[in-house]
């Protein structure tokens, strides 16, 4: 099921489907990207830019964002 996850400027889209489990979100942060907590995605964790530097990496697309 398809997932969104929001701060005051961007709202997060995961994807479980597309996700290939590559890692790169939770390397990136485990602040904000933390498989072991539910939910796993907190955008309270980090800057906008930071977020948005570590969803560019995602190889698969499971992870995207829009702007506000
Ligand atoms: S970076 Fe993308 S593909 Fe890799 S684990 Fe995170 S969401 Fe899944």
């Amino acid at each position: 099921m398809i997932k969104h996850y929001e701060n005051d400027e961007i709202i997060v889209t995961w994807n479980p489907n597309k996700c290939e489990h590559a890692a790169f979100c939770f390397k990136g942060s485990n602040k904000v990207f933390n498989p072991n907590r539910k939910p796993w995605i907190d955008l309270s964790q980090a800057t906008t830019e930071e977020i948005i530097k570590i969803i560019d990496q995602c190889p698969s697309g499971a992870l995207s964002y829009k702007k506000k």
